[in-house]
């Protein structure tokens, strides 16, 4: 059976990076594991910016921020190969010449689509890298393209998945390779329409892709190397004295994710509950160390309360000019412009006359917000609030985690609280 690995940006960032991902693989011998890489470092972030300056038609700027990247990646290759005669230099230097071509054409109307084809150029690069280094290494390994065996609708920047069609394209294509290999390298966050064009499946989307693989492979199991030990029950950066949850159930792991615990993408976790995988969640610093388990078994999962804390909120209560009820009608109305704009509701509250919602700053801005719905609405707003959700709360986790602030909104269900708060200055 195979083991399916994902190493994320900051596991892969510079060479010791990658030297340490190979050390990892040393303590699998017996094992046939799929490696999924990230783009190295912050490569995700710098496309993002080549793509708009090619938007902007900046050429100047679009080419000194290729160079840019391109010095970091050949940094990195000095370091891992001492002959520069190695084909993985000039596996490399095509990726960087062809993505310069691009300016030649214009830029198209569908912002995501160019997106989609500049920004996952990350993970072929470092894929390519690693496979390189892991082969130089004397490891059993092979690089396959993700974009070729993960099967999306068109809908750019967020492919939505075909399940069928890529469970068909990984048994026929990738499984085979393991009865020649031990070790498959390949992308995450990446994959093609119909037509064969590449798409990406959102930010941070290698986790949900090593979910997908696992699923579509029957795989053993999943591990997720990460710089953090495991699943904390709070981000370490922010609360003093965190507990490891050694082990929790696929529907907390899915809980906590959706309310925002960065450790794993929310979407991870349904492939593999679908098909009973354990996800492990361990630290590519201490590999030796057990981490977080998550499967079936939920008899662990109340044992500590999380705390999970999401700032530069937005509150914004929404009112119809005519003071007609916000009933299913105009609420599905107001759904409808908060999607097409891609904004993601954090929390909502109604009563007859307004509806309250809870928007990342950071996603869309309160202008944009207010022009939605000016038509036919009065849009009130206060910024700089904290969403605090707490799994597993009693009195005195809520008292502790809002002294000194207002609570502008509080929610409560038998697992969960989330309170909307605001610092008392
Ligand atoms: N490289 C992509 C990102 O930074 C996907 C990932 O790393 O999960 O969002």
């Amino acid at each position: 059976m195979v083991k399916v690995f994902k190493f994320g940006g900051a596991s892969v960032k510079d060479s010791a990076a990658i030297q340490n991902v190979a050390e990892i693989l040393t303590k699998y011998p017996e094992d046939s594991i799929l490696v999924v890489i990230s783009a190295m470092g912050k490569t995700t972030n710098k496309l993002e910016e080549v793509v708009s300056a090619y938007q902007l038609s900046d050429e100047a700027l679009f080419l000194r921020l290729i160079n840019d990247l391109e010095a970091f990646h050949s940094q990195i290759l000095l370091a891992l190969f001492s002959d520069r005669q190695r084909k993985i230099y000039q596996i490399i230097e095509t990726i960087f010449n062809q993505l310069r071509m691009r300016f030649s054409k214009p830029f198209s109307e569908n912002y995501s689509f160019e997106y989609d084809q500049i920004v996952s150029l990350g993970e072929v690069l470092s894929s390519r890298i690693i496979d390189a280094y892991l082969t130089e290494k004397g490891f059993s390994s092979v690089w396959t393209d993700a974009r070729s065996l993960l099967r999306t609708d068109n809908n750019y920047q967020e492919g939505n998945v075909d399940w069928k069609k890529t469970e068909e394209l990984i048994q026929q294509n990738l499984r085979p390779l393991f009865t020649h290999k031990k070790i498959i390298v390949s992308q995450g966050f990446v994959g093609h329409t119909s037509e064969g064009m590449t798409t990406t499946l959102g930010r941070e989307g290698s986790d949900y892709t090593a979910g997908i693989f696992a699923h579509c492979m029957h795989a053993e199991s999943v591990t997720i190397w990460k710089d953090v030990p495991g699943m904390l029950n709070a981000d370490p950066k922010l609360f003093e004295d965190t507990v490891l949850l050694k082990q929790i159930s696929f529907k907390e792991a899915i809980e906590l994710s959706y309310y925002g615990a960065s450790v794993i993408h929310p979407k991870t976790v349904k492939p593999l509950q679908n098909k009973n995988i354990p996800l492990y969640v361990k630290s590519f610093i201490k590999p030796d160390e057990k981490g977080t388990v998550i499967q079936a078994n939920s008899d662990f999962d109340s044992l500590v309360p999380s705390y999970i804390l999401k700032f530069d909120q937005v509150l914004y209560t929404i009112t119809p000019k005519d003071f007609s009820f916000l009933v299913e009608e105009n609420l599905s109305g107001i759904f409808k412009r908060l999607a097409d704009a891609h904004a993601k509701i954090n929390m909502m509250q109604n009563s007859a006359l307004s509806f309250s919602i809870l928007l990342d700053r950071k996603k869309v801005n309160p202008d944009q917000v207010l022009q939605m719905f000016s038509d036919s609405y009065h849009v009130k707003y206060n910024e700089g609030l904290e969403l605090i959700t707490i799994r597993h709360y009693d009195e005195s986790t809520i008292q502790k985690v809002t002294k000194n602030k207002e609570i502008l909104v509080q929610q409560r269900t038998r697992q969960t609280a989330r309170l909307v708060v605001k610092k008392i200055e």
